[in-house]
């Protein structure tokens, strides 16, 4: 069995409002493994660029240094993300990372946190980065291209490992707060989720692969909208994930650090000691009620 790893970002959604939404996929990937609130790491701003910067890495903003969403200076060539990680372990191994948000995969604001060589779709022409309607429909548009494109890779590819992102909700979030406009686009999100599921059911050779999925967020939103306090609104994320290793229904007590780490765990490379993060093994679980 070869082994593979697919994470998908979904930014700025909400603990509470994913639990009342129509989001069959997720729910498929929680039922097959485990869905869990998580609280955002007190050492990090619940604040897009550290949070990803934590999941790609396996560590917090004490180490690697992106304080907000400008990411200058920081020590991501000591923590690498994991897509790195996984590449500099195997040379003959491919990855392959997607998203909207430039940050993330481009040298924007200091970026990139996925390195390198991520996909960005083109900001429609005419438009600018904002909240008004013209901007959320671009945004919109950005994210399907960024679901075909990871869907496209998913199928014909053999990539390792893959990253991709989705934005609208979080930007639905800073539009209007927490609105049926909002619970929509996290219902879309959810159906891109399906897309890349999709895909990887169609790879084939499927039946001799072994396919670790998660899905996450980052943080989630005042009711009025934003984030970057500490609002349980704000500090509570949540992970879904399945695949190897993780026995349905089991508890984890997950950290949004432990992603890159278990995705390093399951592909069999070598995780350095001391990074935040954990894997997910049945070893490590369920959790000691009393433990820090
Ligand atoms: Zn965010």
């Amino acid at each position: 069995m070869s082994r593979h790893v697919l994470v998908i970002g979904i930014d700025g959604v909400r603990a509470d409002v994913l639990r009342k939404a129509h989001v069959p996929h997720i729910t498929a990937i929680g039922e097959a493994g485990f869905w869990e609130d998580v609280r955002v790491d007190e050492r990090n701003p619940t604040i897009s660029a550290p949070v990803w910067a934590s999941v790609a890495s396996g560590v917090h903003r004490d180490r690697h240094g992106i304080d907000d969403n400008d990411l200058h200076n920081h020590h991501l060539d000591q923590y690498p993300d994991f897509l790195s990680r996984v590449r500099a372990h195997d040379a003959a191994a491919t990855t392959f990372a997607a998203a909207a948000w430039a940050p993330l995969v481009t040298g924007a604001a200091g970026g990139p946190v996925f390195a390198p060589g991520g996909f960005r779709p083109d900001l429609p022409t005419g438009v600018e980065d904002g909240t008004d309607d013209a901007a959320l429909a671009a945004i919109a548009v950005m994210d399907e291209v960024v679901t075909s494109r990871t869907a496209r890779e998913l199928l014909s590819r053999d990539h390792a490992a893959v990253f991709a992102y989705l934005l609208l909700p979080d930007m639905a979030a800073h539009a209007e707060g927490i609105t049926d406009r909002y619970r929509a686009a996290i219902e879309r999100a959810d159906e891109q989720v399906g897309v890349l599921l999709a895909a990887i059911a169609a790879r084939p050779r499927r039946s001799a692969e072994e396919w670790t999925v998660v899905v996450l967020t980052d943080h989630g939103h005042r009711d009025g909208g934003h984030h970057g306090g500490d609002s349980d609104a704000e500090r509570t994320g949540w992970i879904a994930a399945s695949g190897p290793g993780i026995d349905a229904g089991v508890v984890i007590g997950a950290s949004q650090a432990d992603v890159g780490v278990h995705a390093l765990h399951v592909l069999g490379v070598a995780v350095p000691p001391g990074l935040d993060g954990r894997p997910w093994s049945a070893t490590s679980t369920p959790p000691q009620t009393s433990s820090a």
